[in-house]
């Protein structure tokens, strides 16, 4: 059987892993390096669907193959909507997830709204054709860190309808309710149904 092949835009080995794992035996999944893609992919938009985009159309134009790439931000309510697409990179660069969760800590600091979601979308360029996947997961930032799991802003983000830190979940119990399980889970069902 001929396998169709999709590119999926990550250099993250564990994500690669998981979703080729989700998928149905028709689709081969190849990393950016199998591809030889080495080069930084340009990540320029002010949106987190924004940059999905570029980076699936980046590979789809130089590489001439299918593709899906994700991007995530979280949204504060309160600050705005910060540090939405900025959110790696909030408290500047090199990025380091301990020096963000202290400047979102502090800039909520009195503040009575701690409402917030993380947001993944996942876009997909398949036979000429776009389509985009969206995740969202509602919660709100504690006022301090709880939990050593996960990474990036999961020791200050407690999900709605749940006592622990995303930081105190297992990969597992994480992934069923994250912004990122969703959109990747919308993303299969419909591969699964082509
Ligand atoms: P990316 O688009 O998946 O690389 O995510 C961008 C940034 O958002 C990461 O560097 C993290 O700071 C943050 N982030 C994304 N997903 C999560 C998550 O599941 N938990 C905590 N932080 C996350």
């Amino acid at each position: 059987m001929n396998k169709t092949k999709i590119v999926f835009a990550t250099n993250n080995a564990k994500k690669l892993e998981e979703v080729q794992a989700m998928l149905p035996e028709s689709i081969e999944i190849l990393s950016l390096k199998d591809i030889s893609c080495l080069e930084d992919i340009p990540e320029t938009s002010n949106t987190i669907e924004g940059n999905s985009i570029l980076k699936a159309d980046y590979v789809t134009e130089n590489y001439n193959y299918a593709c899906f790439a994700d991007d995530t931000g979280l949204e504060v309510e309160s600050l705005n909507g910060e540090p939405g697409v900025y959110s790696a990179r909030y408290a500047g660069e090199p990025a380091d997830s301990e020096k963000n969760m202290d400047k979102l800590l502090k800039n909520l600091d009195g503040i009575e709204n701690r409402k917030a979601h993380f947001k993944t979308v996942v876009c997909l360029n398949l036979n000429g054709e776009q389509h985009l996947f969206e995740g969202i997961c509602n919660g709100t930032i504690l006022k301090e860190r709880k939990g050593e799991k996960g990474f990036g802003y999961d020791p200050i983000f407690q999900p709605n309808g749940f006592s622990q830190s995303f930081a105190e979940m297992t990969m597992d119990e994480k992934a069923k309710i994250s912004h990122r399980g969703i959109a990747v889970r919308k993303l299969i069902e419909f591969l699964n149904n082509l």
